[in-house]
């Protein structure tokens, strides 16, 4: 198991964003941030969950929120793989660097096997790096969470390189928009993607390279009996469907929902499953990216705060855990065959409500109808800015680093 080396240049960091990206990260907030979620998971009951748990994207939202859950809810051994950058020079690492410290040595002071993966997790040789790690340390896995976002991917087969694209399919759709720094709601037109951003982005974000990971692990024999595993989708309400469900990011998710059927069929030999949840809209870095869906999840905080049905990853994740996948009783699934954990989000009352304030929100008024406040805090939030018992205005190391 991997400890975690603090070496010593200390600097002040404070945050610093650049077009809707945070181009630091405070090593000592993230793992604050970590610890949060660790503690909302302790202060709950153990279940009786997975034993050996791969988590493909776990440094940062809902990947590590599945990592946090599996590990300190159901004392799971968890292998993650994700793509990080350390410190380096004068430049802070990414925030899932030191969420992935933080996790780690937590894990191991509590005695929890916890290893990673750093890297192109499309590339088969980090799906080899992957496997022999788990045989020389885990072994056969019985949960697989497939929580990639990424926007890019080299197809390990054609060496081609494939760019997400977020656009409207079909048409060029105008919709609101709110500039989260400044608060000022627009309207921002988006161009129809054309068939090369669909294929590419359904390359990048749908349900090819989930299938190579589990027929590597399959072929690999280091799944075991009765192993599942969920990847996660999001559908949302309609007044983004057209950048979101029918657009290209829809067409890569409708992609990896009709993956999991065929990826049961071909877990059959373990007794294995494959599952889609579809999760609730929250704050990460890749929502924050998407047209017009920060508007609706300033507008939807507020409604679902309000009527204190509010969650973030971590909340989403144990329900997941502990009612769904792991629950007494089998669990329920939509007429595609899909989890649904925007159970609360997509409830009719919060969808009328926040259609009625999208239709009147504007740049005066959005204080009032939404929860901007929120929304950023929650963006600084991810990058360890904000939190509170932490002295921003103190010099801190930003070097952090792993000694295997
Ligand atoms: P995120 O940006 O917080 O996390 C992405 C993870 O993927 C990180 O761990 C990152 O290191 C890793 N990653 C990216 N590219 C990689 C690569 N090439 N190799 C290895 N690791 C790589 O994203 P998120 O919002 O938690 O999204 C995770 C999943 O949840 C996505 O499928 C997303 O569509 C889905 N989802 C998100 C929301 C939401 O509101 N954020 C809602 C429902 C579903």
């Amino acid at each position: 198991m991997a400890t975690w080396l603090y070496a010593c240049r200390a600097m002040i960091i404070q945050p610093r964003i650049r077009g809707g990206i945070c181009t630091t990260a405070h090593p000592e907030g993230c793992a604050r941030h970590v610890r949060d979620q660790i503690d909302y998971v302790r202060a709950r009951p153990r279940f009786a969950g997975p034993k050996n748990v791969l988590v493909i994207g776990a440094s940062t939202g809902y990947g590590l929120a599945s990592r946090i859950v599996a590990a300190f809810g159901a004392r799971a051994k968890t292998l993650g793989v994700f793509f990080e950058r350390p410190a380096e020079g004068g430049r802070t690492a990414s925030a899932g660097w030191y969420n992935t410290a933080a996790f780690e040595a937590q894990a191991s002071r509590e005695g929890l096997w916890a290893g990673h993966v750093n890297g192109d997790a499309f590339s088969d040789e980090i799906k080899s790096e992957s496997i022999a790690k788990l045989r020389k340390e885990a072994g056969p896995v019985d949960l697989v969470v497939y929580s990639l976002a990424s926007p890019r991917r080299t197809h390990p087969r054609t060496g081609e390189t494939h760019k997400s694209a977020l656009k409207p399919v079909g048409r060029a759709y105008t919709s609101k928009s709110v500039d989260s720094e400044t608060g000022k709601v627009t309207e921002v037109t988006m161009e129809p993607a054309d068939e090369k951003e669909i294929a590419d982005t359904i390359a990048v974000m749908g349900g090819e390279d989930w299938g190579m990971w589990m027929d590597a692990l399959g072929q690999a024999n280091m799944l075991a009996p009765g192993a599942l595993t969920v990847a996660y989708s999001y559908i949302g309400p309609k007044v983004t469907h057209a950048i979101y469900r029918s657009g290209t990011i829809g067409k890569a998710k409708e992609h990896i929902e009709a993956t999991a059927a065929g990826l049961t069929r071909r877990l059959a030999p373990v007794s294995g499953r494959a599952l889609v949840s579809v999760n609730k809209a929250v704050v990460t870095q890749s929502s924050a990216a998407i047209p017009a869906v920060p508007l609706y999840i300033t507008l939807l905080f507020r409604v679902m705060k309000d009527r204190g049905l509010h969650e973030d990853t971590i909340e989403q994740c144990h329900r997941l855990f502990t009612e769904r996948l792991y629950g007494p009783l089998p669990a329920a699934l939509d007429e595609e065959g899909r989890i649904r954990l925007d159970d609360w989000e997509m409830r009719d009352d919060v969808q009328q409500e926040v259609a009625r304030r999208w239709e009147r929100v504007t740049t005066e008024n959005i204080a009032e109808l939404a929860d901007l406040d929120g929304y950023r805090g929650d963006f600084l939030k991810l990058f360890g800015f904000g939190l509170p018992g932490i002295d921003y205005t103190a010099d801190v190391d930003p070097n952090v680093s792993p000694t295997l």
